[in-house]
């Protein structure tokens, strides 16, 4: 028994780090041939990206191998396979709660994460990365990663939901947390500025987040942010990639990496 789990748990983290390399590779070359350059520099923080991401996919496929082998071998979790089980409006109904539920908890650890003390401990990582790109997506501290790591497990317990309902719920969860660190804009407009995107995250709100680090906490809904008052518009991306641009080798800025480094600190004493 311990042998399948430990092995559920191994395959479950080899999925999810395939998953984020197939990801964030894909759009880091969408990103080259879409916006060439955009990345330059940025060579040494891309490897230190790929590398908390990896050790994050060890955290996130324990919890989700061993709920898989609980929901094969013992019925475990509400998870359905039979679409009839439950009225078909219920399909997206549960997308939805699921969405919306995940982003009600990252919402507030993220927060929380921004108070003085777990930002230095464990935030700070993903915060390194100045301005983010496409292999942002999973680079946390082992701390963080274990609070994102039981959210999906622990919901398939609360909320029923069809198994392929789940797979879309993953798939919109990878594709968020990779274009949401990429550096530009890929959804059409609609879906971050006007009356539905002024309530949806994309890249240009989460931008805004690695900018000014008090704002913008939300994960895939503007709603809790606007409902705390914490929601601070769009950032800029011409500007965040113009700074990296300056500390590169050679750049005009070259030396700024150690004033950058104080703003971090200031930013995360500002933050909620
Ligand atoms: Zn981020
Ligand atoms: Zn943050």
């Amino acid at each position: 028994m311990i042998v399948a789990i430990i092995l559920s748990a191994v395959a479950m983290t080899a999925i999810v780090a395939i998953r984020y390399l197939l990801t964030s590779g894909g759009f880091a070359l969408a990103t080259k041939w879409r916006h060439p350059g955009l990345y330059r520099g940025l060579d040494r923080q891309m490897w230190r990206e790929l590398w908390w991401s990896l050790a994050s996919a060890a955290i996130y496929g324990v919890p989700a191998g061993v709920v898989a082998w609980g929901w094969h071998n013992h019925g475990w979790t509400r998870i359905y396979d039979d679409v009839h089980a439950f009225p078909l409006w219920y399909w997206p109904v549960s997308v939805l709660l699921f969405l919306f539920a995940h982003d009600t908890w990252f919402y507030w650890t993220h927060r929380w994460m921004h108070r003085p003390e777990p930002f230095k401990l464990a935030h700070a990582v993903h915060h390194a990365s100045r301005p983010p790109t496409a292999w942002a997506a999973m680079a946390f501290h082992p701390i963080e990663a274990l609070t994102g790591a039981v959210v999906i497990p622990l919901l398939v317990f609360v909320i029923p939901i069809h198994v392929a309902a789940l797979c879309l719920v993953l798939t919109i969860m990878t594709v968020m947390g990779v274009t949401n660190h990429m550096g530009w804009e890929i959804f059409p407009r609609w879906m971050w500025s006007g009356r539905l995107g002024g309530w949806l995250i994309t890249a240009s709100h989460h931008q805004r987040h690695h900018e000014r680090y008090g704002c913008n906490y939300g994960l895939y809904f503007r709603f809790w942010d606007r409902l705390c008052g914490t929601d601070d518009g769009l950032g800029n991306f011409a500007r965040s990639h113009a700074r990296a641009a300056s500390r590169a080798p050679g750049g005009a800025g070259a030396r700024g990496g150690a004033d950058n480094r104080r703003d971090g600190r200031g930013g995360a004493g500002r933050a909620a």
